[in-house]
């Protein structure tokens, strides 16, 4: 049944392992770090649970009947995919596609497993069941997972088995009746301080030897021996919601994770010393492809917000009528527009699986991967070059507006035809903490981060995805609709 977010701030007050500025964080929905962005989250719970986006929010769940979130869906026609699509914005609309790891980002992960627990059984049918269980039991109590499934940068040159120490990186350490026991680190947990439950697992090719380290797991984040070493928050220390709007509210914070020889009951492994499903349980289940496609519908929302700045921006300044400035925000709107674009193709081109479910196509959303890692620096530096010094002529906080005589000069001097000193104010910070702010940089690093680094993975996948056989045939097609002239009339094409 979904949560309303009262329940999910509730959830979270569990007796988790949290760290700031080395202090373990005594209520996670209270904490200056936290408070806003749990707020955040617990917002999106409640348009689900509410009466006025129930009806796209949610369906009956097929084992109890109630409204569960309809990230959950398990999508076995194009109506699906778009109703589940529908859905996913709605949410990322909510917090401007800001929160990267809101809770439908893992769901997706899990619908994918759950569309395939044949790959899991491969290793014995109880995984299959344990991962189509473990779907169920988080899409019927509405729960909050994040994932980390990378190992922490040490050595990149060595293989899992080969570092240092073997438990540096999170792997199994020893096998129990009930289930095993897990020890080691892995990063980068976004989000995880305001979630319920963390998947752990690797998304990195492992090696032989890697055994240890081939597991796919999920644990509460409250599990005895978690702990969460979390990044500088930039909620904290901010003046007002008004002069960081977006960090204030948005920071859905990142941190390492450490695995103190916690105990993972059977039930809960999906993968178990298994270097090939490992990998498989990303790439052979829709699992990859449906993730990626949730985080690309968020982009969809940020780019939104992100052409509506520089248009505002410009039309503010009183240059939108400029031809240059038109071609820069013509410029901006073909990236945005390739960005929905793409999510709206890898529905409408959804692949049709034998098996009798539908899932985004991989080659629109692998292009769009690639776009976002690529692009998304280009789309902040049209808008920085649209705002000049107008990001930077800013009053230092709120409170200069207290002052009367300060006030009195921000009055006349920082304003805009028909836009008074706040609200100009107001709009330039806005954009200031979107392109220029630690936030903004974060987001900056994430974009070009969250699908694997750039260089390696995104175009890689996107050849793999794409389908180059076809682009062949085209060119032997040409090829074989011309010979050799005529030696009498060499501009004759002797075939059509
Ligand atoms: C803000 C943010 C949030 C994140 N959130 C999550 C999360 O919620 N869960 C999660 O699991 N992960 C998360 N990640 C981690 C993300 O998945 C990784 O950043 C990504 O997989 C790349 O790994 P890496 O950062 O270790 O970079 P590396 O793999 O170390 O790559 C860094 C650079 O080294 C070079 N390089 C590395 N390996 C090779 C190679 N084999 N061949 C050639 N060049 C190479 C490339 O130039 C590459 O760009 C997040 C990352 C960021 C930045």
């Amino acid at each position: 049944m979904s949560r309303t977010g009262k329940e999910y701030i509730e959830s979270l007050r569990d007796g988790r392992a949290v760290f700031v500025h080395g202090e373990r964080v005594a209520d996670v929905p209270e904490h200056p770090a936290f408070r806003n962005a749990v707020r955040s989250v617990a917002h999106l719970y409640d348009m689900a649970a509410g009466p006025e986006h129930r009806e796209v929010m949610t369906y009956p769940s097929p084992r109890t009947g109630q409204p569960v979130n309809r990230a959950f869906l398990l999508p076995r026609t194009p109506e699906d995919l778009a109703a589940r699509r529908e859905a996913l914005k709605l949410w990322a609309d909510a917090t401007y596609g800001l929160m990267g790891r809101s809770p439908d980002h893992v769901a997706g992960f899990l619908v994918g497993f759950a569309l395939r627990p044949d790959v899991f059984a491969r290793a014995g049918e109880e995984f299959g069941r344990h991962v189509v269980g473990y779907y169920e039991h988080v899409r019927d109590h509405d729960l909050y997972v994040s994932y980390v499934i990378i190992h922490p940068q040490i050595d990149r040159s060595k293989p899992a088995h080969q570092q240092e120490d073997p438990t540096l990186y999170a792997g199994v350490v020893e096998e129990r009746d009930g289930g095993i026991v897990v020890s080691g680190a892995q990063m980068l947990g976004t989000a995880s301080a305001l979630s319920n439950e963390v998947f752990l697992s690797c998304i990195l090719p492992l090696r032989p030897g890697d055994e240890n380290y081939a597991i796919s797991v999920a644990v509460p984040i409250a599990a005895p021996g978690v702990r969460l070493i979390v990044r500088r928050p930039y909620a904290e220390g901010v003046p007002s919601v008004f002069d960081y709007p977006l960090s204030s509210r948005f920071d859905e914070t990142d941190a390492l994770l450490v695995f103190d020889k916690v105990f993972v009951p059977w039930e809960r492994v999906f993968v178990y010393r298994n270097i090939a499903l490992t990998w498989d349980q990303f790439f052979e289940t829709p699992a990859h492809i449906i993730g990626n496609h949730q985080a690309q519908v968020r982009f969809w929302s940020k780019t939104e917000l992100l052409a509506g700045l520089a248009y505002r921006i410009a039309e503010v300044n009183g240059v939108v009528k400029l031809p240059p400035v038109q071609t820069m925000l013509g410029e901006l709107a073909s990236y945005c527009a390739m960005a929905s674009g793409l999510v709206l193709a890898a529905d409408a081109e959804c692949v049709h699986d034998p098996r009798g479910f539908v899932y985004p196509n991989p080659t629109y959303v692998y292009a769009n991967n690639w776009l976002q890692a690529t692009h998304y620096t280009t789309l902040l530096t049209y808008l920085r070059e649209l705002a000049g010094a107008g990001l930077i002529q800013l009053p230092s906080s709120y409170r200069d507006y207290q002052h009367p005589e300060v006030a009195r000069d921000l009055d006349r001097f920082i304003r805009s035809p028909g836009l008074s000193s706040v609200e100009r104010t107001k709009l330039f910070k806005l954009a200031w903490d979107l392109v220029g702010s630690e936030f903004a940089g974060r987001h900056q690093q994430y974009e070009l981060f969250y699908a694997g680094a750039r260089s390696v993975t995104t175009s890689i996948r996107a050849f793999r995805a794409f389908d180059f056989a076809a682009a062949k045939a085209v060119v032997e097609r040409c090829l074989a609709s011309y010979d050799l002239p005529p030696a009498a009339d060499p501009a004759v094409a002797v075939r059509a």
